[in-house]
């Protein structure tokens, strides 16, 4: 018997990302294969990466890699983590304490800095934490905690990191395109982002910006460590990309030219008025579920992230059956919460495509219409009128 695949896909996903896409970039991925060696396709690499340059407001170049962004994130270890080296870990949610584990995969002795997953790491405790670890050599976190849409300040702890030689790996795929990214002023040492979040393209690419810093380390670990130097994992194939354009992998082709519509999305735009479109998003997707009589999940607005919203679930709503009723009757996928917070979320993303007003009113609303059915009372007027004054 021959498998029909035949997904249900809702008219609208506003969830941690991936979310729905640019219109640009889905006509775009259907372009025409060309040879990733001819000279037009070198072309296009080379204006990718000059938009990638860009967007990470960095003068070296960004590394595009294919497969997911966990992927950059574990180069990241691959490369910077020797056995014995001390690495702080900011632990504020799902990714950030997760990643201790890669970190001790590759031999790094872990101080986890952890907080409840409903704030973000002051950087008085980022200080107390370089203080007592004078030896550390790496420091890893997530810029924006997309499972329970915390931010954590990502300036002021690469700044201090930086002054003190402590590298940083800062897991920013829900937050490059959407908050403020400066690589080179903050003096970030590798950050990675996806496509599929604020930038509203596609998953399965990780895009790795990489500092004069860490390439100088990552030469050191893996001679000293002697890890395999053509592994995937590993950076220093990606040299040639850096002084000559050459991309050491088949890079993945139509994901490429999504990326590129997608880029070039944010050049017509401007890199800052796309930021300060998520953060309107934000901005107005908060005050509508308060002024709704709902609460939001993290505990101050200053921590709170541009990409996602969580929203506690009601006292007496069952999320699953929330988040169905939203989807199968009003045609909007939204997320739930992970792990420990499965159950007692629910997150609306607003990044990339879906960060606009009507996609942000388009959300209230469903939430709104599906809360009353399920026989729970909101104030809708009231909070689509804060929404869109907001
Ligand atoms: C989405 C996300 C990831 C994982 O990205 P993939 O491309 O799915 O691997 C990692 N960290 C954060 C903060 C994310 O939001």
């Amino acid at each position: 018997m021959t498998y029909a695949f035949r997904p249900h896909v809702p008219e609208l996903t506003m969830a941690s990302g991936p979310c729905s896409i640019y219109p640009q970039v889905l006509s775009a991925m259907g372009t025409r294969m060309v040879h990733h060696r001819t000279d037009d396709f070198v072309a296009l690499m080379r204006s990718v990466s000059d938009d990638l340059s860009m967007l990470f407001r960095t003068v070296g170049r960004v590394l595009p890699v294919e497969g997911e962004s966990i992927l950059g994130l574990e180069m990241a270890a691959y490369n910077l983590v020797e056995p014995g080296d001390v690495c702080i870990n900011l632990a504020s949610g799902y990714y950030g304490a997760g990643y201790a584990k890669v970190l001790r995969g590759y031999g790094g002795t872990v101080v986890d800095v952890a907080v409840p997953y409903d704030t973000s790491v002051s950087i008085e405790q980022v200080r107390a934490a370089l203080d007592a670890h004078p030896e550390a050599k790496v420091l890893a976190f997530v810029h924006s905690e997309t499972p329970s849409a915390s931010e954590n300040p990502m300036e002021e702890i690469c700044r201090e990191c930086h002054s003190r030689g402590v590298l940083t790996i800062v897991d920013s795929v829900s937050g490059v395109g959407g908050s403020d990214v400066r690589f080179d002023e903050w003096g970030v040492d590798v950050c990675v982002t996806g496509p599929q979040k604020c930038l509203g393209s596609t998953p399965g690419m990780s895009l790795v910006a990489v500092s004069d810093r860490a390439w100088e380390r990552a030469c050191r670990v893996i001679a000293e460590t002697g890890r395999y130097d053509r592994s995937y994992l590993c950076l220093l194939p990606w040299r040639s990309w850096v002084e000559c354009d050459y991309v050491p992998y088949t890079p993945p082709i139509s994901s490429i030219y999504g990326l590129k519509a997608a880029l070039d999305i944010v050049a017509d735009e401007g890199l800052d008025n796309v930021i300060a479109r998520h953060e309107t998003a934000a901005r107005a997707t908060r005050a509508g579920i308060r002024a709704m009589g709902l609460d939001l999940w993290v505990d101050d607005e200053s921590h709170m992230a541009n990409s996602v919203t969580a929203v506690r679930v009601p006292d007496g709503i069952d999320d699953t059956m929330l988040r169905g009723l939203m989807d199968e009757r009003y045609g909007l996928h939204i997320s739930g919460g992970l792990g420990e917070e499965a159950g007692k979320l629910i997150r609306i993303g607003h990044m990339g495509y879906t960060a606009s007003r009507q996609k942000v009113l388009t959300a209230l609303s469903v939430l709104g219409s599906a809360l009353m059915e399920l026989g729970y009372p909101v104030d809708m007027t009231g909070g689509l009128q804060a929404a869109s004054a907001a």
